[in-house]
């Protein structure tokens, strides 16, 4: 199923959709949550990030071909950094150009929501127990600012995690179409089977060096293709079996 979360009628909610209406959910997505009340229209509701994560772990270099379009080697471990939380926008909003880069880049990416509460997992624990579903991100970079410090101040300038449309359940991580339009052209493709680490991985990876929390986002990398937006550009990220995240580029004020 593909869950939402959309703003209707000045209540926030979460609701899976049905034929072209969401279906109003109770109780909180992470538990079993159940149907409640008439559908609404899609026409009728504004979309929201389809969550707001205590954390997003990104995941840097895990394609090949994006670590040798860097000049890159590939990495024995996973390269960890963190987008900050209050970085996540969601579909149609915009990413807002800071004035202090002058390139910015779009970096489309698998994102894996975290359904329960992940600590210290093994290598034989079943990582799927732990995930929700996924989602898009687009790991929004100021490539000019990433020598500057530890990669913090060029993630995660305030809506520079722009996640969505949706948490798309029972879909396999293993092989997915990825790919990322600049105003409609097509500028990465690839596919999840590309991953050096994969999902389950990341998932065990991650929990046994910080408690991974309902809601918390862990972001897979991006394929080969990266490159800078302007004000007045148009980001599509498209995933198989999830939908298109959009957003547009805009200077501040
Ligand atoms: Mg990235």
């Amino acid at each position: 199923m593909k869950i939402y979360r959309f703003e209707h009628g000045g209540a926030v909610r979460w609701g899976v959709l049905g034929d072209d209406a969401l279906l109003p959910l109770a109780g909180s997505i992470f538990e079993d949550p159940a149907p409640e009340g008439d559908p609404i229209p899609i026409g009728e509701v504004r979309l929201l990030a389809p969550v707001q994560p205590s954390k997003i772990v990104a995941v840097g270099r895990n394609y090949e071909d994006h670590a040798a379009e860097m000049g890159n080697p590939l990495p024995a471990e996973p390269m960890l950094f963190l987008k900050a939380p209050t970085a996540v926008i969601g579909p149609r909003e915009a990413i807002i150009y800071p004035a202090v880069s002058s390139r910015v880049d779009y970096e489309g990416e698998l994102a894996v929501v975290i359904r329960k509460t992940a600590h210290g997992l093994s290598e034989a624990a079943d990582a799927a127990d732990y995930i929700l579903g996924y989602t898009c991100l687009n790991d929004v970079t100021a490539r000019d600012l990433q020598e500057k410090d530890q990669f913090t101040r060029a993630k995660s300038f305030d809506t520079f995690a722009p996640l969505g449309p949706c948490i798309a359940t029972d879909l396999d991580p293993a092989s997915l179409e990825i790919k990322t339009f600049l105003n409609g052209k097509l500028r990465q493709s690839s596919n999840t089977r590309h991953l050096i680490f994969s999902v389950p991985f990341l998932v065990r990876f991650i929990s046994r060096i910080m408690t991974l929390l309902p809601g918390d986002v862990i972001t897979t990398g991006t394929p080969a293709g990266v490159g800078p937006m302007q004000p007045g550009d148009r980001v599509d990220i498209q995933i198989e079996g999830i939908g298109t995240l959009s957003n547009e580029v805009r200077t501040a004020g």
